[in-house]
Parts: C-alpha cells; sequence; structure tokens
C-alpha cells in the first residue's frame, strides 16, 4: 500500500482531518511533534490514497493541509524534553503552509515555513557567525546548508529544501529557530556583517530547472542556462517552460534558490 503524509498550518485543520478520516475508516496514523518539536509544526497525518482523495479539498469548506508527500518512516526520534525556552524569541512559532515533493532530488521534501518573527535583523549576526552560509542584504535573504538540505530564510519565512521527511523537516526548522534566538541572545558580543562571501552552487540552480535542453532560453544546454543565471547574465524567467509553460511547478523552487544566490528571477 502507498502511504502519504501531510501536515497543517493549523491545529483546528489537523482535528477536521483527523475526524473526516475516522468517521470513513479510512487508514490512519499520527506523528507528533510533540514536545520537542511542537514550536515548529502541527502534528501529521499518514493515510492511503483513499484517505488522501477523502481530504483533497473540493470546496470553500473542505480541510486545508500543507500538501502531501510520500511517507517515509523518520530515521530520528522526536526529542522527549520541552523545546528551550528563550529570554527573547525573535522566530516566534513556526507554522508549515508549504509541503511538496523536494524538486532537487525527487527522495527528499520541500517545506516552506512561516515564523511568527522577523529574523531580518538576525541576518547580519548570522552572517558574521555563519562563515559558510550566503546573505544578500538587499533581499533580505540568508542562505546555508545544513549538509545537503538548503536553507534559505527570509524576515518571515523559511524555505527548506531535501530535507529527508516530515520529522527532519522539523528538526531542520529547530536548529534554525534555536540558532536565530540564541545569536540574537548573544548580539551585543558579535560584529555584524553584510559581507557576501559564497553562493550556493550553480548546480543548484540546475537542479531546478526541466533539463530538457528545449534552448527556449537561448542556450544550448539547461546547465549553459544554470551558470549564465548564477553567474547574473540571465535572469531565471529565461526559462519559459518554468515561467509560461508546462514545468510551472518548478517556479516556486527555482525563485527559492535565485533569491538565495542574488540572482535574478
Ligand atoms: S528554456 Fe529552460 S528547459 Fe529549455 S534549455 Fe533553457 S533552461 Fe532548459
Amino acid at each position: 500500500m502507498s502511504a502519504f503524509v501531510t501536515t497543517f498550518a493549523e491545529m483546528a485543520e489537523f482535528e477536521k482531518a483527523r475526524a473526516r478520516l475516522e468517521a470513513r475508516g479510512a487508514a490512519l496514523e499520527v506523528v507528533s511533534p510533540e514536545p520537542g518539536f511542537r514550536r515548529v509544526g502541527t502534528a501529521a497525518l499518514v493515510t492511503d490514497a483513499e484517505g488522501r482523495a477523502a481530504l483533497t479539498p473540493r470546496g470553500a469548506a473542505e480541510v486545508v493541509s500543507a500538501g502531501w508527500v510520500a511517507y517515509r518512516p523518520a530515521r530520528i526520534a522526536v526529542p522527549a524534553e520541552e523545546p528551550p525556552d528563550c529570554k527573547e524569541d525573535v522566530f516566534g512559532e513556526a507554522r508549515i503552509m508549504v509541503l511538496a515533493p523536494c524538486v532537487a532530488d525527487l527522495t527528499k521534501i520541500r517545506l516552506i515555513a512561516h515564523t511568527g518573527g522577523d529574523m531580518a535583523k538576525v541576518f547580519p549576526y548570522l552572517n558574521a557567525e555563519m562563515r559558510e552560509a550566503s546573505y544578500n542584504a538587499k533581499g533580505p535573504t540568508f542562505t546555508f546548508m545544513d549538509r545537503y538540505r538548503m536553507i534559505s530564510m527570509y524576515p518571515r519565512r523559511i524555505a527548506v529544501a531535501k530535507a529527508d521527511e516530515i520529522v527532519d523537516g522539523w528538526r531542520t526548522l529547530e536548529m534554525i529557530r534555536c540558532r536565530v534566538n540564541d545569536t540574537w541572545a548573544r548580539r551585543a558580543q558579535i560584529e555584524p556583517s553584510d559581507e557576501m562571501r559564497e553562493k550556493p552552487p550553480a548546480l543548484e540552480i540546475f537542479k531546478r530547472l526541466p533539463k530538457t535542453n528545449c534552448r527556449a532560453c537561448g542556450e544550448r544546454t539547461c546547465l549553459a542556462f544554470a551558470v549564465r543565471v548564477w553567474m547574473g547574465e540571465l535572469p531565471a524567467s529565461k526559462c519559459l517552460p518554468v515561467f509560461r509553460g508546462e514545468f510551472g511547478h518548478l517556479k516556486d523552487a527555482l525563485m527559492e534558490i535565485c533569491m538565495g544566490v542574488g540572482a535574478a528571477t
């Protein structure tokens, strides 16, 4: 049986979804972020294709979920301890608004979370300490790799690409929450920096292109196009299949990575 997982920005939507699956006697398993990851997500539901169809929106009164991905059991456990409290919480609570397969690696997931706090003022301090990160003060955006996961931070939004599964997504968000709040708490000891040092590689742009080498952008290959976008010579919107055609589902991920490297969209 194929299993799918979804999560929700609002706990009320989770409760509505669970009640609907229970009423139909559909397959149902709950994956909870409690207690360790409770500040960065609401519970997730695992079900089969029939359960998924029962929750697919058909009107204004339907359940609003963040999206669906294939279910994979987590390789890490949710911590049994409460998440640490911070004296000054500039991150706030995170809500996962988008959950989707990662277009850069279909064995992994992509998620977008909105944060209650505005993190922009922390970026120069994070940039001073995270030498491997890329800071674009004009965005502002702050991008870094957590091993193979790519994290793009905006003032009130975080995009995580290539997370293993939902629990790993929560772990990643909790790691960011702690890092943002800890850095802000120590800001008096840190010299803020607007320096832009490293950009994620051009290959990360290439991974988010259709890879059909159709030449509609004027380049011979998608890889050549990715390099020119990365170098700031072409805007990503020249890829018409993504911006106006049948590969529109790649557009958000492509725009995210372009903002992370400071490239034009
Ligand atoms: S238009 Fe897009 S899909 Fe076609 S070659 Fe250029 S980058 Fe690749």
